[in-house]
């Protein structure tokens, strides 16, 4: 990002902050926010966001909480009852032991990965990073002065990163490992068999731990979730990562949380003391509310995502340079776009990268997509699958009429 600074005036700002990049996620959606209240009908198929409301007996807890008077700062790490009943759903869904002092809640999955970078990552560390990746967890390395390594997984293996491409990543230098998945961008999910093997690399390297980010756990179309930390020989070095702003669609109450061994666990808890001393009390009570009630509510989100993804597809597959790998989770399409890259727009320019296709797409289309650059894969694009069916339906058919004309 240049800055405004002159010899006369130089930037207050630090040097870390010009470092660091802005979420392209977050600034497409703002983009998208500023053209709509100028009147025009864009379609905002950037942020990863569910359509969805918040299931009404969360909303209910969150009544109770304020009727309650519940409007007190909260133990750091959260609230004793939230903090069980993440270890029970550990247990009931990954099948997984953790004790509450285990657990750390935070202001979002955000939060909670910020932690666990800032706990463990020494300036100078090797983080490697499964590419396509999600956009923040660059900028967090770098926030740590860590280095990031990206591993790219290829189409052919719908982006996901191999053991053996793991094991010959790994150097002396190495701190961790991170991914998610089921994966956003991709929609990758990991098998049982994969994760076992690049489980069996780890065990191998005792010096390096993983940061697994299982947010789209229940948006699986697959099936089976399969946690990382499942595997004994590994299990003390993984931080398992999840939160309720996809699974239960409460990405404005800002609740997320980790599993880890107790001292990263108090590390994190050490962190989050001197920045935000804990999450809200509310939304505590809110996702105590959301665990004890299950994950029915999950499943009839994750039939519209199902049915959603397939509705795209259906039309994406009439693209044929959209090169587009099937997602088996979260709610994107992370199509290969380097087809169109040299072509030339109606008005002259010509489109170089994915990011002039995505400006291409808002303009042309009125549709607001993100480029794969920010993701660790320019030859891609993210289009969110995260919206109403005729949505949907309209956004693609504009899609394909404004590629159509390069
Ligand atoms: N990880 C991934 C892969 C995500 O897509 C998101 C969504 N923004 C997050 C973490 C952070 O989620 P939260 O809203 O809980 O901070
Ligand atoms: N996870 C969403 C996305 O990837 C939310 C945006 C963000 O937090 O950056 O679009």
């Amino acid at each position: 990002m240049p800055t405004t600074a002159t010899l006369a005036s130089p930037s207050p700002l630090s040097d870390r902050l010009q470092a660091m990049n802005e979420s392209a996620t977050i600034a497409m959606a703002k983009k998208c926010r500023e053209l709509i209240a100028k009147g025009f009908d864009v379609i905002n198929l950037s942020f990863g966001e569910p359509d969805f409301q918040t299931p009404q007996y969360i909303k209910d807890a969150a009544k109770q909480a304020l009727d309650d008077g519940f409007t007190f700062y909260t133990p750091v790490a959260g609230i004793p009852e939230l903090r069980q009943a993440i270890c029970d759903k550990f247990k009931r869904d990954n099948q997984l032991d953790f004790l509450s002092n285990q657990i750390v809640v935070s202001t979002g999955a955000k939060q909670a990965l910020t932690n666990a970078i800032m706990s463990l990552v020494n300036p100078g560390d090797e983080v490697i990073v499964f590419s396509p990746y999600w956009v923040s967890y660059e900028e967090m390395i770098k926030l740590a002065e860590g280095k990031t390594v990206p591993l790219v997984g290829t189409l052919e293996n719908d982006y996901k990163v191999t053991a053996a491409q793991l094991e010959a990543a790994i150097t002396d230098r190495t701190k961790l490992i991170m991914y998610s998945s089921p994966c956003n961008p991709t929609g990758a999910v990991f098998s049982r068999e994969e994760l076992g093997e690049i489980a069996a690399i780890l065990a191998r390297h005792p010096q390096v731990y993983a940061l697994a980010d299982e947010i789209y756990e229940y948006i699986n179309f697959v099936g089976e979730h399969v946690s990382l930390a499942q595997f004994a020989e590994v299990k003390d070095r993984v931080i398992t990562v999840n939160g309720f702003s996809k699974g239960y669609a409460m990405t404005g109450w800002r609740l997320g949380y980790l599993a880890a061994r107790q001292d990263i666990a108090a590390a994190c808890d050490k962190m989050q003391s001197q920045i935000t001393s804990g999450t809200c009390s509310i939304s505590q009570r809110a996702g105590l509310a959301a665990l004890r009630g299950g994950r029915s509510s999950a499943d009839e989100m994750v039939a519209a995502y199902r049915r959603r993804r397939d509705l795209v597809l259906d039309i994406v597959k009439d693209i044929p340079d959209l090169k587009t790998p099937t997602p088996n989770g979260a709610f994107y399409i992370f199509p290969e776009v380097s087809a169109y890259f040299g072509r030339t727009a109606p008005d002259g320019s010509t489109i170089n990268n994915s990011t002039d296709l995505a400006m291409f797409l808002l303009n042309d289309a009125l549709v607001s997509v993100v480029s794969g650059e920010a993701f660790g894969a320019p030859n891609c694009m993210r289009f969110s699958t995260a919206a109403a069916d005729d949505k949907l339906v309209e956004a693609f058919r504009r899609i394909k009429a404004s590629l159509a004309k390069l």
